[in-house]
């Protein structure tokens, strides 16, 4: 059976099925029919299968178009908020308030003149008699200033009678004759 090729590529015989030959070029019509068979899901991009049967998904899952509405009942709020002038302008940028807060602690020194009880450069040796009178005069007029308290001056005075009884005891004569 001669068959010659048409332009679509299509085989076609050269004659019909009681041999008379065909004349003429053959017309060919073409129906495309098309079937969804899947479609993505709006939220995830994951692909649904589609079975033909009812309305196609939009989405995977129940989960994914609860989500999309979501998104679309916000994005609606927004743009009714945006009109009511209560939300910022899409592509406002976002200001931003440092407060900066800058504490300065200044330190200072100051010299101190804490007075001595007793103005003595280094103590008095007991065995130099004018070290000991300048000692003990420095005492006497610090008992005067009252830099020795008076709950001091008993103590004080034991040590003085003290130094009176040793001068006593060892001058010749005794204190007696020393003072007259
Ligand atoms: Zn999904």
């Amino acid at each position: 059976m001669d068959e010659h090729h048409g332009e679509d590529g299509l085989e076609l015989p050269a004659a019909d099925p009681q041999g008379r030959p065909y004349v003429g070029t053959a017309r060919v019509t073409e129906t495309t029919r098309q079937r969804l068979v899947s479609r993505t899901c709006g939220w995830c991009g994951e692909t649904v299968p589609y079975t033909g049967k009812g309305r196609p998904p939009k989405y995977c899952s129940k989960a994914h178009r609860n989500r999309a509405w979501e998104v679309r009942s916000a994005a609606a709020r927004l743009e009714a908020d945006r009109e009511a002038g209560a939300a910022a302008a899409d592509g406002e940028p976002v200001r931003e308030v440092i407060r900066e807060t800058v504490t300065r602690t200044a330190t200072r020194s100051a010299r101190v003149e804490v007075p001595r009880p007793y103005p003595v450069e280094r103590p008095a040796r007991p065995g130099k008699a004018r070290e000991v009178e300048e000692y003990l005069d420095q005492v006497a007029a610090a008992v005067r200033r009252g830099d020795i308290g008076h709950y001091d001056h008993r103590r004080l005075l034991r040590s003085v009678r003290a130094v009176l009884a040793a001068i006593d005891a060892t001058y010749p004569g005794g204190l007696e004759r020393l003072r007259g």
